[in-house]
């Protein structure tokens, strides 16, 4: 275990640092990593960004990016800093099955382990723990670990402030979510202030799509949503064929799932995909109902109440199936 004094004292002399996120990262594992990552490497830290998979074209425009390694890329590469590491952060997981491959390296290694995460339940990996699950996202813990624990404001520059903004704003649902407390404002403003500009962050994430993916997200819409009225529950799901047809890449379902919970009447949405190694389950949730629970549960998954997900190894129909027998359990819930 280490201290923040240890930690502290620690970080004062250069030294090899690997950050890694959850694999499929998305704004928030890509924005809390690279905020990270220019922070440290003002102070001379020899620093990389490892993701286990590859992410959105839509998240490869933030400062430091092109120095990031894929595992599935570069898998000696990663291997090897992993092993070199003095000290690796994990950022915006808390079980190193998050990481795939990677997590055996990761718990291998001597290296400190530092945790910066708001998901319910860590495994026990970590030497630091910087964690708090009312956080929205694990970029705010990065602000919160560099200006109030590591007393560095001054370090919080625009490229920075450009890559914990992004974390914010996509993790929040642009300021949406409940958890988007005053607290948070005050931190998103600290970070225009620093050189995060705002409105361009929102352009380069929401409105730089693919005709494909517009294409996409209306053949969800018109042909593939189903509404459960008597659960107040609406399920998109999309087969194989749907994402070879759109040419669906990483990323392009990101979002859909929330345009199912936009009907009034909808507590609970499920996006289903039949990717090719398993079915993918995205579940959004208002309120008090707890998305997590049915995915921790029934599709060996997890996440927060109101964003979590699961896998399935069934067929894509099966997997429908079983989610809608799922959803009596939850019927009073569901139409309070
Ligand atoms: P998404 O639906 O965007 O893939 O995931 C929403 C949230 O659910 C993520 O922020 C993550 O916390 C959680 N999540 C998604 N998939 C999994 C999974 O397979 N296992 C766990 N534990 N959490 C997941
Ligand atoms: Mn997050």
């Amino acid at each position: 275990m280490l201290d923040l004094a240890s930690l502290t004292d620690f970080l004062s002399r250069p030294r090899k640092v690997v950050i890694t996120t959850h694999h499929k990262p998305d704004g928030d594992a890509m924005g809390s990593s690279l905020g990270l990552y220019n922070y440290l490497i003002q102070q001379g830290h020899h620093t990389t960004v490892i993701t286990p998979t590859d992410y959105p074209d839509f998240l490869t425009w933030m400062p430091g990016n092109e120095e990031v390694v894929i595992f599935t890329q570069q898998q000696e590469l990663s291997a090897k800093l992993v092993a070199e590491a003095e000290i690796i952060f994990c950022l915006d997981f808390n079980s190193l099955n998050r990481i795939n491959e990677l997590g055996e390296l990761v718990r291998q290694t001597t290296a400190y382990k530092v945790m910066i995460d708001h998901h319910l339940e860590p495994e026990d990996f970590d030497d630091y723990r910087h964690w708090d699950i009312n956080a929205c996202a694990a970029a705010q813990l990065v602000y919160t670990f560099i200006v109030d624990q590591l007393n560095n404001r001054a370090l919080i520059n625009k490229d920075v402030a450009t890559c914990l903004y992004t974390g914010i704003m996509t993790d929040s649902a642009s300021f949406r979510l409940p958890n988007t407390t005053s607290d948070v404002h005050r931190i998103v403003a600290d970070l225009i202030d620093a050189g995060a500009n705002n409105s361009r962050i929102h352009e380069l994430v929401y409105n730089s799509a693919s005709e494909n993916r517009l294409r996409f997200l209306g053949h969800c819409l018109a042909n593939c949503l189903e509404i459960l009225p008597e659960f107040n529950t609406a399920i998109i799901s999309v087969n194989k064929q749907d994402l070879q047809r759109f040419d669906v890449n990483t990323g392009d379902t990101e979002g859909i799932v929330n345009y199912a919970l936009s009907i009034a009447s909808i507590r609970l949405a499920a996006f289903i995909v039949e990717r090719t190694d398993r079915v993918k389950l995205s579940l959004r949730s208002k309120g008090e109902f707890p998305a997590n629970e049915i995915c921790k549960k029934y599709f060996a998954g997890g996440g927060h109440r109101n964003a979590a997900g699961g896998q399935s190894d069934e067929s894509l129909e099966a997997t429908v199936e079983k989610f809608k027998s799922i959803l009596p359990e939850y019927k009073k819930l569901l139409i309070q």
